[in-house]
């Protein structure tokens, strides 16, 4: 049945429940950072595995024409309509997906903590990618032996494993200003990101659709 809105989109279960089961385990649900008016917490994860299953977050599986996603990319967030793209039959089971998965979802917690608010976007790419670090930093049994390892090519990893260790025992404390300049340094200057941030270097978000019942 259409909502009123025209929104008639139902998720898929089993595609709620793979997500999800990411987002409720015990190593996410232990980050709890601030960066300015963004708080990433369980509760705040909790908020976006509600949105999925009441699909006010769709989720679509890329399908090459509608709903598409780059090469190498297991899923992507889009604020307007609220969706997440994940790859067909994605592993969820993987370290690297789960990181992909934290990291996609902490973009869903941003639209919805920092609607109507003109945001940095590399603020925004650079707090994702510490959650997905405060993740692996979390399932790995031995914080010394990541279950996945960052990439010393890459900058952005380089610098985001350093600050989420910064951050991994301290509940609700703010990343190092100086550390996240330059992890905005490194995501400006990666070619993924330039052309984007370039040209539109800030965001407003604009809320998830909150829920029909209190
Ligand atoms: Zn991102």
């Amino acid at each position: 049945m259409a909502g009123d809105d025209g929104h008639d989109h139902v998720n898929d279960a089993a595609l709620v429940a793979k997500i999800s089961q990411v987002l409720l385990s015990q190593a996410c649900q232990r980050i709890d950072f601030r960066w300015g008016k963004l708080h990433v917490t369980a509760k705040a994860y909790r908020a976006v595995v509600l949105a999925l299953s009441d699909s006010r977050i769709d989720i679509f599986e890329a399908d090459g024409a509608e709903h598409t996603l780059d090469p190498n990319v297991g899923a992507s967030y889009i604020g307007n309509p609220e969706s997440i793209i994940i790859r067909p039959h994605l592993n969820a089971h993987t370290a690297l997906n789960q990181r992909a998965l934290v990291h996609e979802a902490t973009h869903a917690v941003q639209d919805d903590q920092l609607n109507g608010e003109w945001v940095w976007r590399l603020d925004d790419e650079a707090t994702s990618y510490i959650a997905e670090w405060l993740f692996v930093i979390h399932a790995s049994p031995n914080p010394d032996h990541l279950i996945s390892k960052p990439d010393p090519d890459d900058p952005i990893e380089v610098i985001a494993v350093e600050i989420a260790r910064a951050l991994a025992d301290k509940p609700g404390a703010s990343p190092d200003p100086a550390a996240m300049r330059r992890l905005g340094d490194a995501i400006f200057h990666d070619p993924t990101y330039s052309v984007t941030m370039a040209l539109h270097p800030w965001i407003r978000d604009d809320g998830v659709t909150k829920p029909d019942f209190p």
